[in-house]
């Protein structure tokens, strides 16, 4: 119950197999595979851990490519430690082959790591043990009812078969009761025990029936928003039976001919009154959109209208109908001081801009600013924190009132 994150449960879970290896006398076992389809945290815990990564390829059709895989688990076969395994895939798909994959790192020594964070389409359906995992995170905080909005706090304790058992973290200060336990990775002997009521509280009010069909329900979501948007928008992974998983990635780089960006999509979203879904992971200027089986059909339904219309304003710019850089999707989202200005020089209305879909009348979301470059943001680093010659001057007034700091 240690770990505060999924990545957290990452870390924890490869320190325990590092643990496994050393206890046997394999301390050398150091390479962990990582399907190229992976999780940015699966090869920053792994490294982490101290392994080195050895990426194992993807197929055209975005599963785990099976042959590269074998061959890699056998090359390596002398150092493999681990590999690391999402499942169902990001892709949004349940890898086929999931079961002879295990199944080939076992042969060669290794041990297989599941990333849990797609736990929401296994729960009552299928589990880590039936594919042949052997330890695994769950994301209390996407999985089980954590709320997680605006950051956090996090739960991502992890699960392991009985011969890992031993090695789970301990705590220097609180006995946690195992035999040859690895370091802790929080402070706290239980992480964030005093949150941990509210998944156990969702466990057993839904009960064994009712978690399966929350499963049941967010495949289902899923699949109803695949079916609504794929001919508008191509899904680009899907399985044999030609369905998703949780999850399904939109295809939106083929708008760029007309000069429209998977983040315009994304802004526009906002004057729909939506926060846009995964934006290009696991696959660069792609969505992802996972529902979950938290939201009703009418919410799927006002989802999939402000995609399709979209959908439209993007067909208007490839149609030469709208201006390439003065249109709707350039310039969302529309903060209520651009729609309030005495001037409007936009080739589309006002009522375009704020009101694009009938529903949006009713309840209104406003942006609070407009279109800012993220890219820029994230390269150029600005201090907002409170200049040092004002704690001097605080000081000062300090010395000479004698008073509390008053900042
Ligand atoms: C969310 C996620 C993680 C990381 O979990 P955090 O709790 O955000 O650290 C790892 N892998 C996958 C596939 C995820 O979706």
């Amino acid at each position: 119950m240690q770990p505060n994150s999924g990545a957290q449960g990452e870390y924890a879970g490869l320190l325990v197999i590092r643990a496994y290896h050393e206890g046997r006398g394999e301390g050398h076992r150091n390479i962990a595979l990582i399907p190229a389809s992976a999780h940015g945290t699966n090869p920053a815990s792994a490294v982490m851990a101290g392994m080195q990564v050895v990426v194992v390829k993807s197929t055209d059709k975005g599963e785990i490519d099976v042959a590269d895989l074998k061959q890699k688990a056998e090359q390596h076969a002398a150092n493999l430690s681990c590999l690391m395994v999402t499942y169902p895939s990001t892709h949004g798909v349940y890898e086929e082959t999931i079961i002879d994959i295990c199944r080939t790192i076992h042969q060669h020594g290794g041990r297989v790591y599941m990333d849990g964070a797609n736990m929401n389409a296994q729960v009552g359906l299928t589990s880590p043990a039936i594919i042949g995992a052997d330890v695994c995170h769950l994301n209390l905080h996407k999985t089980f009812c954590i709320p997680h909005g605006g950051g956090g706090p996090g739960v991502g304790p992890i699960g392991v078969v009985a011969d890992l058992a031993p090695y789970l973290p301990g705590h220097v200060v609180v006995e946690v009761g195992h035999e040859k336990a690895t370091g802790a990775v929080s402070s706290a002997p239980w992480g964030s025990a005093s949150i941990l009521p509210i998944s156990y509280a969702y466990i057993s009010m839904m009960g064994g029936e009712g978690l399966t069909q929350a499963t049941r329900i967010a495949i289902l979501n899923a699949n109803y928003i695949k079916a609504r948007l794929e001919e508008h928008y191509p899904v680009l992974y899907v399985g044999a039976q030609g369905r998703c998983a949780h999850e399904m990635i939109l295809e939106c780089r083929h708008f760029k001919k007309a000069g429209i960006e998977v983040e315009d999509i994304a802004k526009r979203l906002m004057d729909y009154g939506y926060h846009a879904p995964t934006v290009s992971f696991p696959v660069a200027g792609t969505l992802m959109v996972e529902p979950t089986e938290s939201e009703s059909k009418e919410e799927l339904d006002r989802f999939c209208d402000a995609m399709i219309k979209i959908r439209h304003e993007i067909r208007a710019v490839e149609e030469g109908r709208a201006d390439a850089k003065d249109n709707l999707l350039k310039h969302a989202p529309h903060t209520a001081a651009t729609i309030m200005a005495t001037e409007w020089d936009r080739p589309y209305t006002r009522e375009q801009a704020a009101y694009p879909a009938e529903y949006v009348r009713a309840a209104k979301f406003w942006p609070a600013v407009s279109r800012i470059d993220s890219a820029f943001g994230d390269r150029n680093l600005i201090c907002a924190c409170t200049p040092i010659e004002e704690y001097v001057d605080a000081e000062e007034k300090l010395v000479e009132t004698d008073r509390g700091p008053s900042y």
